[in-house]
């Protein structure tokens, strides 16, 4: 079996957290990827298997998740991040936040790159099976790239400036993109509008 293939789909009891330490062996042994800090930013503070909203982000960033391992802790953006869920009234603790590409992308002069394509091929693997153990009914992406991630998964017709915060079905749950917390993305949807559009995902998840 090569490391990136699952094991065959078990349902027994316990079956999720076993999957998870399978994943986590695969993720910790892989190096696949040029020009990566290989920090690997997933495990059990991740958050929970069985939350109900599971965010997509981009990248572990050099000063955040690729110190602490967890996605969206430590930085700017993750201190943007935790303002966001807060608009949106929803807890860290309910949420499994995890990264389109584990390891943290760098440029020659050790400073965050985005991930390139090819980084996204190969860590794609790594996010299906994530999908695959946390079956969150909301999948809410922070950012273009990892709306195109689930889109290399299975096609949607989602764009971000279109549908930011919108509910769009794909895969039997509601894809919800954002825009990426960081800083930078404020270049392209102001602060007050991105504000807004966690009100809107508050909102929506409140309904469902
Ligand atoms: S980003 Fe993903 S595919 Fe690339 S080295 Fe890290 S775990 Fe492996």
């Amino acid at each position: 079996m090569m490391p990136h293939d699952p094991p065959a789909r078990a349902t027994a009891p316990g079956a999720a957290p076993r999957r998870f330490e399978w994943l986590l062996r695969d993720v910790r042994a892989c190096v696949a990827c040029p020009a990566m800090a290989h920090c690997h930013a997933i495990g059990p503070a991740n958050g929970p298997l069985d939350a109900r909203i599971l965010v997509v982000a981009e990248a572990p960033g050099r000063l955040g998740g690729a110190v602490t391992g967890v996605p969206l802790t430590r930085d700017v953006a993750a201190q943007r991040f935790a303002a966001f869920l807060a608009l949106a009234g929803i807890e860290r603790g309910e949420v499994f936040v995890t990264n389109a590409v584990l390891c943290n992308p760098l440029d020659a002069r050790g400073r965050n790159r985005p991930p390139t394509r090819g980084d996204c091929a190969r860590c794609r693997p790594f996010l299906v099976r994530t999908l695959d153990l946390v079956r969150a009914p909301y999948v809410v992406t922070c950012g273009r790239v990892a709306l195109d991630a689930l889109r290399a998964i299975s096609t949607h017709e989602a764009d971000l400036p279109r549908e930011a915060a919108t509910a769009v079905p794909w895969r039997g749950r509601a894809l919800v993109p954002m825009y990426h917390p960081g800083r930078q993305s404020t270049l392209h949807r102001p602060q007050g509008a991105q504000e807004q559009d966690w009100r809107r995902l508050g909102e929506l998840l409140a309904q469902g």
